[in-house]
């Protein structure tokens, strides 16, 4: 009895209090543990960094906000008037200009330059409540123009989300903000002071100096130091927060809908949730009549951020830390009322909330990419790729927006643009830095595909020709820099990286022949085209295997089967090949679906009559060709011959019916061979009426679907070294190959160094090469696959037995043409998209 009490309790506590005892459990556990990696490793207050930067000063050292890239420059001057900027100016070679310094690849620093530190240069120079406008010394930071135009309940039109940046520093990068119907800073700069290379002292607005104002504004202090600088002001209204969770899918059209036009909203960012991208919080803070929930009209500036430090930690390194911060802190943080804020207050955030406890091992960082608004959709995919496929550390991609900037030259907003703020970490040993250099030019290479530009301030990871890419109007920003800095004395790492004498030289003759192509024809093809049309040209290589086989042979030695399999082997490794590509290639799979059947059939048709009712007129005509197999043979031939060079359905069959019924040979035939005579008529006639109406269908709906396409395709060649460019074209198809070989061949018989460096666009092409059975190939390429020659029996002539096909960096295209010719190899085609 007593044994049946004691399991009757334990059975009524086991439900509700047994669980609530292990919840209780769990969560202690959890909290426990919490605290003690708080306490363990993130405890110590923040490192002072001006007193670090005080020390790195003394040694000349000047450090990025990253710190990953430290520079030790000639000496650094901090002047308190534009007289001593004139001074150092003068009496140095090479100069750089320092603002807060939180650009992050050494923009404010060269070895070989003095450093003009501007932040003692910080007063307030004029302010007008009427014209709502100040007038500010450049080494100013934000947050000391809002302390003092705070009273007058005015704001800062358009800056950064953080306060801390200088306006000579934000002037010359053309920052933006989160603000709605703006963009970045040029649109709110009236003029400025600037002191050129010779010394001179000039001041720049859009009508006066406008060469100066629209390439000063963005240029990455390579014309001059920014003295002074008037901006307009906006009203400091309160704004409410409104958040929402979105689908990625849904968010262009609430932008479009709800934000974009509502003059209501000052601020708006969305935040992408990493590693799945599938959601947006759109949190806009709208203009309010309401109350301020807050008591400060500014952020009061702390000395400890140990909160934002923890959880940013939470977010990188925990296992779960995204989903945490998905589904658990920002739910927490988003719910119930919203706050109201001065506008002031939005603004004047401290990024001393993102400074971890150290940047020895790994740094958090910043990238940003701008894309067309149009291109929202087809660059999202792109970047999840980019970044799950190096398993990037994200820990948040922030949306922002901007109208276009018609003025300035190294504009980033070309047109009306999506900028899409990275938030990441990364180690710092030579080897992580070299995995973000290398996903930072796919990401740079993605965003050029969508018509986007990536960010000058951070990391210099873009090559020459992606930087060109995404500055098209760097060359006209670089003729200003010669006319006013004639020995190129405003320098720094960005600018060592990117300009030069010669530099300017090639770009300009490379940019004015991509001018001259993009006006003369369709430059640009899609670069997944040339892998897609290796499967069409299995059917050219193996048309003219089939007329071989009929001059050689017999029709009933041709393997129609084999060759079905082989088409279709093809198909599936383009397609495979292709997977994980972002771009839109369904129009073209399903060309190479309806080519695929129609061959397949065609094949299947012959491969069966050859092999029965056509075997046994072979047989009775004692294997003894007669006139009209010898028609079909040239056929086939010309056939073959043709589709190097043209579309298949433009061969004129129609044209074959006069010889094919000219009946020459009617004479000396035997009995056997009479038969075999008629029965080749009836077959071929009926093929040629097939294909004359199947060809002209296709052709129609070729035309329909993809217009009639350009004949040319379009390369830009040097034939010394790089030195010289020229823009290199010859008809689609086989004669584009015949004429680059061609070319190549010529550079060796005359010792050029010849180069190719963009075909339609492209960095890279794909190309086929025959060689003998299990050979090695070359250096240099990528081998995609290999398929087997030799589709008739007792080929006499097939010498070699695979085709080859590989991808090859256009830069390699003549050292792989070499190695090949070297072997006794050729380049039979390059599929030029
Ligand atoms: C945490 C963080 C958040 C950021 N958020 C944003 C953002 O929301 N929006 C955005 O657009 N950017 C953002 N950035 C980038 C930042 O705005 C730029 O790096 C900006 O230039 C920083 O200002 P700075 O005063 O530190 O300039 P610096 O880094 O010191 O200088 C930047 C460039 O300006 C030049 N320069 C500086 N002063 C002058 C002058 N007086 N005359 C001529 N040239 C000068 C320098 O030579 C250098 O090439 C962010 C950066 C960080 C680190």
């Amino acid at each position: 009895m007593k044994f049946f009490k004691v399991r009757s309790y334990f059975s009524r506590i086991s439900v509700s209090k047994f669980l609530l005892c292990f919840f209780l459990f769990i969560f202690f556990g959890v909290l426990i543990s919490f605290f003690y990696i708080v306490l363990t490793t993130h405890n110590n207050p923040i490192p002072d960094k001006a007193v670090q930067e005080k020390i790195n000063n003394q040694k000349n050292i000047v450090l990025d906000a990253s710190e990953l890239y430290p520079v030790i420059v000639k000496g650094i001057i901090v002047p308190h008037t534009t007289e001593e900027i004139v001074k150092a100016v003068k009496e140095n070679d090479y100069v750089s200009i320092g603002g807060g310094r939180n650009s992050m690849g050494g923009q404010t620093a060269s070895e070989k330059a003095i450093q003009i530190d501007m932040r003692e240069l910080n007063k307030i120079i004029s302010f007008s409540t009427t014209t709502k406008e100040i007038t500010v010394q450049a080494g100013i930071r934000w947050r000391d123009i809002q302390d003092f135009i705070d009273p007058y309940n005015l704001s800062v039109k358009i800056m950064q989300t953080y306060s801390n940046f200088t306006v000579g520093g934000s002037l010359s990068v053309n920052v933006h903000g989160r603000y709605i119907g703006l963009g970045p800073i040029i649109l709110s700069v009236k003029g400025f002071t600037i002191v050129l290379a010779d010394g001179s002292i000039v001041h720049a607005t859009p009508e006066e100096n406008s060469d100066i104002f629209y390439s000063a504004i963005g240029g990455m202090g390579g014309i001059g130091v920014i003295t002074d600088v008037t901006l307009s002001l906006a009203d400091n209204v309160n704004v409410e927060r409104s958040p929402v969770l979105l689908t990625t899918v849904e968010y262009k059209d609430y932008f479009k809908n709800n934000v974009r036009n509502d003059s209501k909203v000052i601020f708006h960012n969305g935040d992408m949730y990493p590693p799945e991208f599938k959601y947006v919080r759109a949190v806009s803070w709208k203009e309010t009549i309401k109350d301020q929930t807050t008591y400060n009209r500014l952020i009061p500036q702390r000395k400890d951020y140990w909160k934002e430090r923890i959880a940013w930690v939470v977010m990188s390194e925990w296992p779960k830390g995204r989903w945490i911060r998905e589904y658990i802190i920002d739910p927490i943080l988003y719910f119930g009322d919203q706050p109201v804020h001065t506008r002031n207050y939005e603004a004047s955030y401290d990024f001393a909330e993102l400074e971890p406890e150290s940047r020895d091992k790994s740094s958090y960082v910043l990238q940003e990419y701008f894309v067309p608004v149009e291109k929202f959709d087809e660059w999202v995919p792109k970047m999840k790729k980019v970044f799950n496929d190096n398993n990037v550390n994200v820990i948040n991609v922030s949306i922002r927006h901007s109208l276009p900037d018609n003025g300035a030259k190294l504009a980033w907003a070309r047109t009306e643009s999506f900028a899409f703020v990275v938030y990441y970490k990364q180690g710092t040993s030579d080897k992580e830095r070299a995995k973000v250099s290398n996903w930072t030019r796919e990401m740079i290479d993605q965003v050029i595909s969508v018509g986007g530009t990536y960010y000058l301030p951070y990391q210099l990871h873009a090559s020459d020709d992606q930087f060109h890419s995404s500055y098209p109007q760097a060359i006209e920003y670089f003729e200003i820099k010669k006319q006013y800095d004639p020995a190129d004395k405003f320098t720094n790492k960005l600018w060592e990286k990117y300009y030069s004498e010669d530099k300017l030289k090639y770009y300009k003759n490379r940019n004015s022949i991509l001018r001259l192509a993009s006006t003369t024809s369709e430059y640009f093809r899609p670069y997944d085209n040339a892998c897609l049309s290796i499967p069409e040209w299995f059917i050219v290589y193996n048309s003219l295997e089939y007329s071989r086989a009929l001059s050689n042979s017999t029709p009933s030695s041709f393997k129609y089967f084999s060759a079905i399999k082989e088409y279709w082997k093809e198909y599936s490794n383009v397609n495979s090949l292709l997977a994980s590509s972002t771009n839109n290639n369904s129009d073209y799979v399903m060309v190479l679906r309806v080519i695929g059947i129609s061959y397949s059939f065609e094949l299947a048709v012959k491969g069966v009559y050859e092999n029965t009712l056509g075997r046994l007129t072979e047989w009775l005509a004692q294997g003894k060709p007669v006139y009209e197999e010898k028609v079909a043979a040239q056929m086939n031939s010309d056939y073959g011959e043709f589709i190097y060079d043209y579309p298949w359905y433009d061969f004129p069959y129609g044209s074959y019916f006069k010889p094919l019924w000219s009946r020459s040979d009617d004479s000396n035939l035997t009995f056997g061979q009479y038969i075999r005579k008629i029965e080749r008529l009836v077959f071929i006639s009926l093929e040629l009426e097939v294909k004359i109406a199947y060809s002209k269908l296709i052709a129609f709906f070729t035309h329909q679907k993809f217009g009639v396409q350009d004949d040319n395709i379009y390369a830009i060649i040097s034939r010394d070294g790089g030195k010289n460019l020229e823009l290199f074209s010859a008809p689609h198809y086989q004669p584009f190959t015949r004429a680059l070989l061609s070319e190549m061949n010529d550079a060796i018989v005359y010792g050029n160094d010849f180069q190719v460096l963009d075909i339609s666009g492209n960095k890279k092409i794909t190309f086929s090469f025959l060689i003998p059975e299990g050979d090695a190939s070359s250096d240099k390429i990528i081998e995609l696959f290999r398929t087997k020659e030799g589709y008739f029996k007792n080929d006499i002539n097939l010498i070699t037995k695979e085709r080859v096909h590989a991808e090859v960096e256009v830069i390699n295209i003549f050292s792989v043409y070499k190695n090949l010719r070297e072997q006794r190899l050729t380049i039979d085609h390059f599929y030029d998209y």
